[in-house]
């Protein structure tokens, strides 16, 4: 389309208006930080030009439409492909989003998915909310992978690995579990939220597909929710397509704010670990706390795997209670912590304390004879600070003289 039109005073400002102001010329230099563009429209030189792009974006990164991604989104999706050495990645509005659209996009009825016994409880959901219904078989494997083999069916299409697990921090042997599910003709796919790309990557390990949940650390700040699946290239054209077909798209404002958090995600996930290895090491001290779970700690079940997988850990660290403690006691060690919020979700700057259910959150291992567990997230404060606000809230508790390691 030509661009020239009379742009003399006497045309009408409604005519004008509408095309001004929109190519500044100008000398200098380049932004650090890729623009925000933001978009639904986007408008081509001439048919033959929006033929051609139309013709190309099943398989390109083409700029096509807003839906399709933007240039804002584009440098994100590069940003993680990078982080989880992967051939391309889509994001999705929540990390929960990003699962069920990679579940969407690989299993059919009919077919059987092997999950794994630490899934984030909103996976376990979707099991009963989408896969029951439509129709796709699904069962759980112990977190550790030990009785995964036996799990498999001739109609197992994916096995799913969260690694490590969600709350108590269960390792895999991913490269093993990704030799015998390849074998046997299932792919597999990963929930990375822990690892966000610098502590664990999935995909070098074996495995096709990888989720995040960049709400979580790449965001880094709490304000801003964002889901990531990461592929191999020949697991990329059927996430690419379902994708396109629903409409799944992300703000480009979401975006940049999500790239903006991962240049600092490296140094940021220094911080946490260092300030969670201190109070962890300080609560398997503590006399009313039974067992820390954090897989950098050599009493972890996992902690030899997580030697040779990961590269670090993050803020998570989760604390059982003696046996017999009650939910009253419970409660008033969260309630009595000044400097922790109680909330759900974590990787932001803060640390945050929640209450978890063990015994719903597993089907597979047996947590019954187990006292409860509270998950903490350290944040970026000053660990003694921490230390001595976990230490008066066990007090208030009445926990600080319970003798669990006796
Ligand atoms: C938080 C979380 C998600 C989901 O992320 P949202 O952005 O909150 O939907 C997925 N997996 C794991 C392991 C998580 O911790």
């Amino acid at each position: 389309m030509s661009t020239d039109f009379d742009e003399s005073p006497h045309t009408a400002w409604q005519t004008r208006l509408p095309h001004m102001g929109k190519n500044p010329a100008y000398v200098g230099g380049s932004a650090m930080n890729p623009a925000i563009v933001r978009a639904s429209t986007v408008v081509f030189d001439s048919t033959a030009h929006q033929r051609e792009m139309r013709a190309r974006r099943g398989e390109e990164r083409i700029f096509s439409y807003g839906a399709r991604g933007t240039p804002t989104s584009f440098a994100l999706e590069d940003a993680v492909s990078e982080l989880e050495g992967a051939y391309r990645t889509r994001l999705l509005p929540t990390g929960l989003a990003a699962i069920a659209m990679a579940l969407l996009s690989y299993l059919k009825p009919g077919d059987h998915v092997l999950i794994t016994d630490s899934a984030y409880q909103p996976m376990r959901h979707l099991t009963e909310q989408f896969l029951r219904p439509y129709g796709i078989e699904f069962s759980f494997f112990a977190a550790d992978g030990s009785d995964a083999r036996a799990g498999m069916r001739a109609n197992t299409r994916m096995l799913y690995a969260e690694c490590p697990g969600s709350l108590v921090y269960e390792m895999c042997d991913l490269p093993a579990l990704c030799a015998m599910a390849h074998a046997q003709g299932a792919m597999v796919m990963v929930d990375n939220t822990w690892g966000s790309g610098v502590q664990y990557r999935p995909l070098t390990l074996g495995a096709d597909v990888s989720v995040m949940a960049a709400t979580k650390y790449l965001s880094g700040h709490s304000d801003v929710m964002m889901g990531t699946v990461a592929t191999r290239q020949e697991y990329w054209q059927p996430l690419a397509e379902r994708c396109d077909a629903f409409g799944m798209t992300v703000s480009p404002d979401d975006a940049w704010l999500v790239l903006r958090g991962v240049r600092s995600l490296a140094a940021r996930l220094k911080t946490h670990e260092q300030h969670a290895l201190d109070v962890a090491r300080w609560l398997e001290t503590h006399p009313a706390v039974v067992k820390v779970y954090c897989p950098a700690l050599p009493s972890h079940a996992g902690h030899d795997l997580w030697i040779r997988d990961c590269h670090g850990t993050n803020g998570l660290v989760s604390l059982e209670l003696p046996v017999g403690t009650s939910q009253q006691q419970v409660d008033r060690f969260i309630d009595s912590l000044a400097l922790f919020g109680l909330g759900a979700s974590w990787g932001g700057y803060e640390s945050l304390v929640t209450p978890t259910d063990m015994k719903q959150a597993r089907s597979v291992t047996d947590w019954s004879a187990h006292g409860p567990v509270v998950r903490l997230h350290i944040g970026l404060e000053e660990p003694e600070d921490l230390k001595r606000d976990l230490a008066q809230a066990f007090s208030h508790a009445g926990l600080d003289k319970v003798r669990a390691h006796e």
